[in-house]
């Protein structure tokens, strides 16, 4: 039996299995699902469709540095708070537009080697 992406994506968002899974804007930038889930909630993140592609530990790659990781390089990434609410402005406004085809579910596959580490 097949399921739809959109059971998937409500399964995981559910089970809690969403913690690491990202949405991907069209500018290449991230939202952690969680946080997507609280702007909009469950049923508009499950319309998002999912991306071929998974969260590994291959997933960032710091142009910088050339790591790549699980994480986004933190010694090359600031944390702004005015970063974030860009994204999450910018996201907000292509859900209200309807536009969920620019946007891409992705599902993270933590592999047991990861370091988790809790920010
Ligand atoms: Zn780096």
């Amino acid at each position: 039996m097949r399921f739809s992406p959109r059971l998937i994506i409500l399964a995981r968002i559910e089970s809690g299995d969403d913690y690491y899974d990202l949405i991907e804007l069209p500018n290449g930038k991230h939202i952690p699902v969680p946080i997507a889930v609280k702007l909009v909630g469950k049923s508009k993140v499950a319309k998002i469709p999912l991306a071929k592609r998974r969260r590994d530990n291959m997933f960032f790659y710091c142009p910088e540095c050339g790591k790549t990781s699980f994480y986004k390089c933190w010694e090359h990434n600031s944390l702004d708070e005015r970063v974030n609410e860009e994204k999450e402005r910018y996201f907000l406004n292509l859900i209200k537009a309807g536009k969920y085809s620019k946007l891409r579910y992705i599902v993270a596959e933590l592999e047991e080697e990861t370091e988790v580490v809790i920010e």
